[in-house]
């Protein structure tokens, strides 16, 4: 194994708290008493919860050695392909962590929330500039929920003019959540094939477009990494038939400030708050995932909104034909806070920030393309896809090479996805990371594939560093443990 910077060793075992205690030990200590002891009620004695004794240093051990056990982008470079998992600059958890902001209480009257008000709108106003469109609900708590909010609007336009359309066109380079937020919706997803660009083709739209299709959700840039080229066609074959066009925004990262949504067609897109503007994520949430629309959807969005009146902010659920309301209160306000200061600080370097992650994906492609398979050789978004094509004759899969990662200090990128590529390894090394730093991840990859036709064997063992090792996925699969 090539050794690399980065840190191995010192590894700490840590036992269940339980097996640390030791009866008697302590870890506070209780005011002196000040009032005569009483004796407790009968009711309340017993045995109490099975909760071990420890001291407090045994405590903070603990709790500081298991965080260390988690890796992070804090900790090291996350290359996990349409996560868009950089580096979330700390000014902004500082911002969303001022008294005024996190103390803030949803139930408060609006004359007490002047402030909490103005942010929300103004941050409205700031994603419907970046994503050329016009109006926007900060209400949707994820990606995928933005998906759902949008195809309620969908649904929403077509009865507001007497149809109920029951299909959806989803190209198959969509992302997963898209077919499931159409059919939580009640619609019929209808796949579309990607031409050998890996791109939608107009004519293959054409031919599934009907009057019964209400419209159709593309990923842009899709999940091969590459951009719609064809995209204004097709947003014309759908309206000319009054369908609409849905743009999954959650790969926004590659091209803030360069591509207008609504010029290229778009009528309802979802943003990640959570991806491309600055919330660390991973593990579950929250999430914000923003639905931005073109004027004529506007009364659709989803309620309380924030409206200006007289110069002062308001909450008005005065929509009578808005889809309802998608979340308690008005979404996850914290993030919100994150993505308004990420885009103040930011202001016209977005554009740069996109730029750069387009830029270090081409790098990372042109660097690897010679050792990896690559299916689709033309320039790529902010992330590239390979396989392991050139592998599969010592018999090396993506799986044994991405676990091997691990033991040269790097997160694996996603691997098996998208499913349109057989084996896929996809890499977005987004803007943050150092030409330094992507150098180290391409010769660690590069080591790898070395390793594939030396020494086969230490990949399918892969990783040996870690504290886990190789999981067993089918027993995971089959006998999984939910007791935790
Ligand atoms: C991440 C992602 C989603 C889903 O977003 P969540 O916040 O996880 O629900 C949808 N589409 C694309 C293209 C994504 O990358």
């Amino acid at each position: 194994m090539k050794e690399s910077l980065g840190t191995t060793g010192l590894v700490l075992n840590e036992p269940l708290l339980w097996e640390k205690g030791k009866k008697g030990r302590m870890g506070f200590s209780l005011p002196r008493r000040d009032v005569d002891a009483t004796p407790l009620d009968d009711s309340l004695k017993g045995d109490g919860p099975d909760f071990p004794d420890l001291g407090e240093l045994d405590v903070i051990r603990h709790f500081t050695r298991l965080s260390t056990w988690n890796f992070g982008v804090d900790t090291g470079m996350y290359p996990l392909g349409s996560c868009t998992m950089k580096y979330n600059p700390k000014t902004n958890e500082r911002q969303a962590a001022l008294q005024g902001f996190a103390n803030a209480h949803p139930l408060l009257p609006v004359t007490l929330s002047q402030g909490t008000l103005k942010m929300m709108f103004d941050l409205e106003r700031f994603l419907a500039e970046i994503t050329g469109l016009d109006a926007v609900s900060l209400q949707p708590a994820a990606g995928a929920h933005g998906e759902l909010t949008g195809m309620l609007i969908f649904y929403a336009y077509h009865k507001s003019k007497g149809s109920t359309r029951t299909k959806i066109l989803i190209p198959d380079t969509a992302h997963g959540t898209n077919p499931a937020s159409a059919s939580l919706c009640g619609f019929k997803s209808i796949p579309v094939k990607s031409n050998e660009q890996g791109v939608l083709s107009p004519e293959a739209v054409e031919k599934l477009m009907d009057e019964d299709t209400a419209g159709i959700m593309v990923t842009n840039p899709n999940t091969l990494g590459l951009f719609e080229e064809n995209i204004k066609e097709v947003a014309e074959i759908v309206h000319a038939k009054d369908g609409l066009v849905y743009g999954d925004g959650a790969n926004m990262n590659a091209v803030m400030g360069i591509v207008g949504m609504g010029d290229i067609g778009v009528d309802v897109l979802h943003l990640n708050l959570h991806k491309t503007f600055s919330t660390p994520h991973g593990g579950g949430g929250p999430g914000s995932g923003p639905v931005c629309v073109r004027k004529h959807l506007e009364k659709f969005l989803p309620v309380p909104r924030v409206v200006k009146e007289n110069d002062k902010y308001v909450l008005s659920e005065n929509f009578p034909e808005s889809v309802g309301k998608l979340h308690a209160f008005y979404g996850n306000f914290g993030i919100m806070v994150r993505a308004y200061s990420y885009i103040m600080s930011m202001g016209a370097e977005l554009k740069k920030a996109s730029q750069l992650a387009v830029l270090n994906a081409n790098y990372m492609k042109e660097k690897l393309k010679g050792t990896f398979h690559l299916p689709y050789n033309k320039p790529c978004m902010h992330e590239c896809v390979f396989t392991d094509k050139n592998q599969s004759a010592q018999k090396v899969t993506t799986l044994d090479m991405a676990k091997r990662l691990m033991d040269y200090g790097f997160h694996p990128p996603t691997v098996y996805f998208p499913l349109v590529v057989q084996g896929a390894i996809m890499v977005e090394p987004t803007e943050t990371e150092s030409k330094e730093d992507i150098d180290l991840f391409i010769d660690a990859f590069k080591a790898i594939a070395e390793e594939a036709k030396e020494n086969p064997d230490v990949l399918h063992e892969s990783p040996t560093k870690p504290r886990s090792r190789r999981m067993d996925e089918t027993a995971a699969a089959r006998k999984p443990c939910l007791a935790g």
